[in-house]
């Protein structure tokens, strides 16, 4: 039984960046510069913003936050990525979602310079990373290999399996772990038998957004079981997975809040410092 600390591999991850940043602005004169767009006033996106700016400025990076009002049309929108891809300070665009239902999601983020798509989410980086040539890996799932990595889970050959199919968690952390010789099996909300499956998990990956949907008895013994969720239950933070009962079974987990959460924007930074290193060739 053991607790992964998603927040300390995280800060391991950013104190490297903060080196290295510093060695190339010795060297360059140049910091790397992520511009961060938010679009209305839902206050989620509004702290998932402030977060990664105050992180910017804690690693030494320029952060560009763009905050636009809830009526800004779709070509206002689309001039201000037009004029992010054309500036050469800002190396990675992130376009916070949702945007407002007014402004066609697929279109912003397509009209992102591929090479600054550091969510990865433009249909060249998803061709990209479905194909194992990935520029930019998603956050959230790149997070999760990380983790991974970092507590020497052996990918290769296990089952994992992955409950939840967003474009955003699911169907890319399923590429990733095909990638690296997993057996992959993705459960959605038609799934049959969703506890057989789960079950048979080596690895579980829960990124449903359901409060402690994930109990115990769905968990086979000695699993790593990777809570993506982050849910409001009572005022307090709460995962996919119902963590007191779980944490007796599984080999590994990751908590909600300090898992999952924190690796996600270290990711962000990462793929935007890549970015950087990228613009400089
Ligand atoms: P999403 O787009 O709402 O997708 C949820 C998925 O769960 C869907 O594929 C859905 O199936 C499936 N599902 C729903 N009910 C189910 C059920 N009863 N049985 C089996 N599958 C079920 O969510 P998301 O964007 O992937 O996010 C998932 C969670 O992760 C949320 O809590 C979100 O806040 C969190 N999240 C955290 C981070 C982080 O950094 N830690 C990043 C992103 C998201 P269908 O496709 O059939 O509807």
């Amino acid at each position: 039984m053991g607790i992964i600390d998603g927040k300390m591999v995280a800060s391991q991850i950013k104190e490297n960046i903060t080196t290295e940043v510093q060695s190339l602005k010795k060297k360059t004169g140049k910091s790397p510069g992520l511009a961060v767009v938010l679009v209305g006033d839902d206050p989620a996106s509004a702290v998932y913003v402030r977060n990664k700016n105050k992180t910017c400025n804690n690693i030494g990076f320029q952060s560009f936050e763009n905050i636009l009002p809830a009526n800004t049309s779709e070509s206002e929108l689309l001039n201000l990525i037009h004029e992010l891809n054309n500036d050469e300070k800002v190396n990675g665009i992130l376009v916070q979602l949702p945007l407002p239902n007014h402004i066609a999601s697929k279109k912003i983020l397509e009209a992102i310079n591929p090479q600054k798509d550091v969510d990865g989410f433009h249909l060249e980086n998803v061709g990209r990373l479905v194909t194992g040539h990935s520029l930019f890996k998603p956050c959230t799932p790149a997070g999760i290999i990380k983790l991974l990595d970092k507590y020497d889970v052996e990918i290769e050959g296990k089952n994992a399996v992955i409950i939840g199919r967003s474009n955003i968690v699911g169907k890319p952390v399923a590429f990733l772990l095909l990638e690296r010789n997993a057996t992959v099996t993705i459960c959605h909300s038609r799934t049959k038998n969703l506890s057989n499956l789960t079950r048979s998990a080596d690895i579980l990956i829960a990124a449903i957004g359901k409060p402690n949907f994930v109990t115990a008895d769905m968990v086979k013994d000695n699993s790593v079981v990777i809570d993506v969720g982050i849910n409001r239950l009572a005022g307090k933070l709460v995962g996919d997975v119902d963590f007191s009962s779980v944490v007796k079974k599984a080999s590994l987990i990751t908590p909600v809040p300090g898992g999952v959460g924190p690796m996600t924007i270290a990711m962000l930074m990462e793929n935007t410092f890549r970015a950087f290193k990228n613009s400089l060739k």
